[in-house]
């Protein structure tokens, strides 16, 4: 296989996986609601300039998830693991457009899994419930409002957008609190003004702040 193709894309200071926009066969977002169908910021037809890293062709999109949904686990696995040490991040972050389609869940839970081996961290959004309910401590589960909540057991986290603001807010049910309202530039805590910052999942991180904003560990 060829060592070319970058499985993984800068963004917000990690490595991002991208899969194609739209609903299925033409894109991955097999849960997208009607408003997110012509709302998402990720389906814009020309991004601000400092959004440059959102600019990736539908066409690499689906070289991309060819790849992994085709190639052995093993070799996305190692293959993403170098991108990572090559982007200098120990974040791989999925989906920074499309989604998981259900006939894909075992194959990115097996990668998933096989990811854990390594000493990096995952995070990411879906609409995908299965996949979410399978990698609670990895995911945010992106919702319209906190209405019929799924069951949680204390330490997910859910993700609201705002198409109207191009914002994202993570909700934390233990708290039944927005906690972090994250884009288009800065994330902001919603508790404390002076842990604003450009958004960078690094940062959200070190601060726990947005997707690692949990009280505990989800299973
Ligand atoms: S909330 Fe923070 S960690 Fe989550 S996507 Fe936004 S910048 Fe990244």
């Amino acid at each position: 296989m060829s060592e070319e193709i970058k499985l993984l894309r800068p963004f917000t200071g990690t490595g991002c996986v991208f899969f194609p926009l739209g609903l299925p066969p033409k894109g991955t977002c097999e849960f997208a609601t009607k408003k997110c169908l012509t709302e998402c910021y990720a389906i814009q037809e020309k991004f601000p300039h400092y959004d440059i890293e959102l600019a990736i062709p539908e066409e690499e999109k689906h070289i991309i998830y060819d790849y992994i949904i085709k190639c052995s686990v093993k070799w996305i696995v190692e293959k993403m693991v170098r991108e990572l040490d090559g982007l200098q991040t120990p974040i791989l972050h999925w989906f920074g457009s499309g989604d998981c389609p259900t006939k894909d869940i075992s194959k990115i839970s097996e990668i998933i899994k096989t990811l854990n081996n390594y000493s990096i961290t995952q995070m990411g959004f879906t609409r995908n419930f299965e996949l979410w309910s399978r990698h609670r401590d990895i995911f945010a589960l992106t919702i319209e409002n906190t209405k019929n909540l799924p069951e949680t057991n204390g330490g997910e986290i859910f993700s609201i957008p705002n198409y109207r603001k191009e914002t994202t807010n993570m909700y934390c049910p233990v708290r039944d609190l927005e906690v972090t309202a994250c884009g288009s530039l800065v994330c902001k805590d919603k508790r404390d003004k002076s842990r604003e910052h450009y958004i960078n999942c690094c940062a959200c991180k070190s601060l726990r702040m947005g997707c690692f904003d949990r009280m505990e560990k989800a299973g």
